[in-house]
């Protein structure tokens, strides 16, 4: 069996954050980084294409802004990202599309500076990890199915494999073990971190849990395009209004200028709020890709060259973001860390300026780190 004297579940930005930042503080224990993707960024990962080896869609977020005044040791993690080149500000124009079809530069979202990972958004993980170097290990593709609490240790492991990692403090960066909504998604019967300290062990535990079950998600359906247009002079994200927001149930629309003259595009496609199982989810994907791609064209009219080339599109598919932000009760910081069950959170769920956002998981993990140090002076 592994062991690591720190487990962390999740390889996007809180999770690798978290690691880089414990190295920037001289934390010398071992880690294990385990992520049920084939490698980093979570929501900020990038779409690739086997039969393209150029090709990288960031089909989550792509991008995020930062509120000031951020925290020194944010500051810090952020620095040697901005140094390296890998953290930027974003290239192209975010415009908002109003219901009567004009699109303008206004307020909103428009209107923040927004920062971009460059070449791409998982490019912004996999330089966090390459800076968490050290005694640290990586498993990508393992998807922790059980917690086990065996004396002072946590044990992870998958279904359907012998793999199983032993450690003495666990992070959650995600929220999905501890969160209900596996129940319905995943077919489980009972919340995996529940099921591994039963309720009345470890008061601050409980609180936590208690706290997670009652928060929502937004599911996002987003549609991949590849485009046979050049897309350099196009805005790169264009935010529909909130009234078109709700009347189209599409979010935004978010462009890729890619190295062969094409172009990706994300259509952000809200969520109707049908029941989603393991069920009803291949018959959704089918029902949101027809209901997006016929939409698109009176969305573009403002750009009738983009328009043109969505008639000879590819899709590359919808993808489901089950929960792609946390929407209302975050995690208090104050339960970050239970010390009985020597368990810790991190991620967007966690209370605090950026809550739901990219920032919220850059503020946990630096907040996270710092509780974790100090413990060990
Ligand atoms: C479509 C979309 C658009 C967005 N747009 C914006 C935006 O414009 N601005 C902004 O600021 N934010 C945006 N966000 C939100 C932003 O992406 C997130 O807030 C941020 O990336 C969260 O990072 P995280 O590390 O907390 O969580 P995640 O990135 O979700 O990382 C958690 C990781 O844990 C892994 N994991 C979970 N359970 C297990 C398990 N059992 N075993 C192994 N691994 C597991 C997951 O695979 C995942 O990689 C957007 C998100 C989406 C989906």
């Amino acid at each position: 069996m592994l062991d690591a004297d720190l487990a962390v579940i999740g390889a996007g930005l809180a999770g690798c954050s978290l690691i880089a930042r414990l190295r920037q503080l001289n934390w010398s224990g071992t880690i294990a980084l385990v992520e049920a993707g084939r490698g980093p960024g979570g929501r900020t990962a990038t779409r690739r294409r086997r039969d393209r080896p150029q090709w990288r869609l960031d089909h989550g977020a792509p991008g995020f802004h930062l509120d000031d005044p951020l925290p020194e040791g944010l500051k810090a993690l952020l620095a040697p990202l901005r140094e390296n080149g890998c953290l930027r500000q974003a290239g192209g124009t975010v415009v908002t599309l109003a219901m009567d079809g004009s699109a303008s530069r206004a307020e909103g979202a428009a209107d923040v500076e927004w920062l971009e990972g460059k070449p791409f958004m998982a490019s912004i993980c996999e330089a966090l990890l390459a800076m968490g170097e050290g005694a640290t290990t990586q498993h990508f593709g393992r998807r922790i199915r059980t917690l086990q609490r065996d004396g002072n240790h946590w044990c992870l492991s998958e279904d359907g494999s012998d793999w199983q990692l032993r450690a003495s403090r666990l992070v959650l960066s995600g929220s999905l073990l501890a969160h209900p909504r596996s129940l319905a998604m995943l077919d489980w019967r009972q919340v995996p971190l529940r099921e591994a300290v039963p309720a009345g062990q470890d008061p601050d535990l409980d609180h936590a849990l208690d706290a997670l079950a009652q928060s929502r998600a937004a599911v996002r359906w987003n549609l991949m395009l590849d485009l046979p247009l050049n897309g350099d002079q196009l805005p790169r994200q264009i935010w529909l209004t909130p009234e078109a927001q709700e009347h189209w149930r599409v979010e935004r629309l978010v462009l890729h200028p890619q190295a062969d003259n094409r172009t990706g595009l994300v259509m952000h496609g809200l969520d109707s709020g049908e029941p989603i199982t393991p069920q009803t989810q291949p018959v959704l994907l089918k029902q949101e890709e027809a209901r997006l791609r016929e939409l698109l064209p009176q969305l573009l009219q403002p750009w009738p060259d983009l328009q043109g080339a969505c008639k000879a599109a590819e899709s590359l598919g919808v993808m489901r973001w089950g929960a792609s932000r946390p929407l209302d009760h975050p995690l208090p910081q104050s339960m970050q860390w239970c010390d009985a069950s020597a368990l810790g959170f991190c991620g967007d769920y966690v209370e605090g300026p950026g809550f739901g956002r990219a920032e919220g998981a850059l503020r946990s993990a630096v907040n996270l780190a710092q509780i974790l140090v100090t413990q060990a002076a």
